[in-house]
């Protein structure tokens, strides 16, 4: 008796069932999640995300109604849906590490701390492009856990390049041959540098804009930041040369006085007193709105001039992240070795670098104000404690220190990169159709930027990534770093 009443009753559930839903079939069920619109900054709560493979193929209210057909479902409730995050200025095989003569696979190690930290998505501002070519045929066969690669290849510079592995262009006649071949061996994007002359650069943007191709870096020694932008600098890194264009020429007497003094450190120091002390808002936000009449993207690497500026005291706090990283690059990160942190016992040279920091908060505060778009980037590479994966929450914290929004924020990490790279309809949200490269947080980033390293999951090309995972993940790459 009992027996068929019980068969009765799910066969009749089964019949609502059916007659109500159809069956959605995928690989993954997210439930019951709070998904992040980064761009109207609002939470759209309770929601069923359905991934097929490396795509998100159905978003929809979690309200009981569904019947789904999945391998895997992850539980979510409570927690909070991202897109995969990127980071717009990272150097995962920095030349100016070269010197510490690092072995590939001590590098292929810093690929997965993207990834686990949520950072599924980088634009590589120099280093060895065929290692890079490497990196995704590893990736695309499932052999390196590592986010989606943009890259530029090696560094554009002047005749006497700053760093290992650069190309300089002798002369204004070489750029076609050199942008040429590039392009031929797969470069997404050239990066122009600092030492690039006058003539060159003016040669190169000319070029580049003939054939419609896109660059982007250093604003050159040479060049003011309003020149680059006119000449179609897509992205201007660093915030470099705004504040030597937006300050008073100093007078022949003062460069005499400044020429005449030994030490080199000293003179830096003088001369970029006088340039804060000079800095002038009305030259700055004709600027800005050059900048944004030309639509140019600006990506400040707040967090690295940060880390620069106080790496005294930030050393310490950073200590178990460095543990993360292969011996070369941990030793680097130390003032014996590292070129950023030659001058620290120069008390005037530290307190510049803090002052010019203040000076770059309050830059980002007046671009975001008028619209510009910015990019989250790090400089992880050489610069210390710039980390894979971490530093990205670290500049986006920046960026809320200097007067954004978290919501704001979250867009030079998600949206904005997208738009950058022009491929918006399958990244840079939480929407269907798009590729599922996912992060799962365990509170609402919008309500705090911090929330954006309480990591539940990452979800990367549809793969889901568990906490459990991550920390097995960072397990066996501390084991790989004691071992060399
Ligand atoms: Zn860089």
């Amino acid at each position: 008796m009992k027996t068929t009443h019980l068969v009765y009753l799910m066969v009749s559930l089964l019949v609502v069932a059916c007659q109500k839903t159809e069956k959605l079939e995928g690989t993954v069920l997210i439930e019951n999640i709070n998904v992040v619109d980064v761009v109207n900054a609002s939470i759209i709560p309770n929601q069923n995300v359905l991934l097929n493979d490396n795509q998100i193929i159905y978003i929809g209210e979690a309200n009981g109604t569904q019947n789904f057909k999945v391998d895997t479902n992850v539980k979510a409730e409570g927690n909070y849906l991202i897109p995969g995050l990127w980071d717009m200025h990272a150097h995962p095989d920095d030349p100016e590490v070269w010197r510490m003569n690092p072995n590939t696979r001590e590098k292929d190690r810093l690929l997965p701390l993207f990834v686990v930290n949520g950072v599924t998505g980088i634009r590589d501002m120099a280093g060895d492009l065929n290692l890079i070519k490497r990196w995704r045929k590893m990736a695309e066969s499932d052999s390196l856990l590592a986010p989606k690669i943009f890259a530029g290849g090696p560094l554009l510079d002047g005749p006497n390049p700053m760093w290992d592995g650069s190309v300089g262009i002798n002369s204004p006649d070489q750029v076609k041959m050199v942008v040429d071949s590039l392009i031929d061996k797969g470069v997404d994007f050239l990066k122009v540098y600092s030492l690039l002359p006058r003539e060159t650069y003016l040669a190169l943007s000319k070029y580049a804009n003939e054939i419609d191709y896109p660059f982007v870096g250093h604003v050159p020694f040479t060049v003011p930041p309003s020149e680059a932008a006119l000449t179609g600098m897509k992205s201007q890194e660093h915030l470099l040369e705004i504040l030597k264009e937006c300050a008073d020429q100093p007078s022949e007497t003062y460069l005499a006085e400044i020429g005449r003094m030994e030490d080199r450190i000293e003179r830096s120091n003088k001369i970029n007193d006088f340039r804060l002390r000079t800095f002038n808002e009305t030259k700055a936000d004709s600027l800005y709105n050059l900048f944004k009449a030309n639509d140019i993207w600006h990506c400040p690497t707040l967090s690295m001039w940060y880390k620069n500026a106080w790496y005294e005291s930030e050393y310490p706090k950073d200590e178990e992240l460095v543990a993360l990283l292969p011996p070369y690059l941990r030793a680097y990160w130390t003032p014996e070795h590292n070129d950023h942190l030659q001058y620290r016992n120069n008390q005037d040279f530290v307190e510049i670098k803090q002052r010019l920091y203040r000076l770059y908060q309050q830059m980002v505060h007046k671009m975001n104000q008028k619209g510009i778009k910015l990019l989250a980037g790090t400089d992880m590479g050489a610069n210390p404690l710039c980390h894979p994966g971490v530093g990205l929450h670290n500049e986006l914290q920046a960026f809320v220190d200097a007067g954004l929004t978290p919501a704001e924020a979250l867009r030079t990490a998600t949206i904005n990169p997208a738009l950058f790279f022009e491929i918006e309809n399958e990244y840079g949200t939480v929407e269907a159709d798009k590729i599922a490269d996912l992060v799962i947080l365990e509170g609402n980033p919008l309500e705090n930027i911090q929330k954006v390293g309480q990591i539940s999951s990452v979800i990367k090309d549809g793969r889901v990534i568990t906490k459990n995972e991550i920390a097995e993940i960072k397990d066996s790459i501390l084991q790989l770093n004691a071992e060399k």
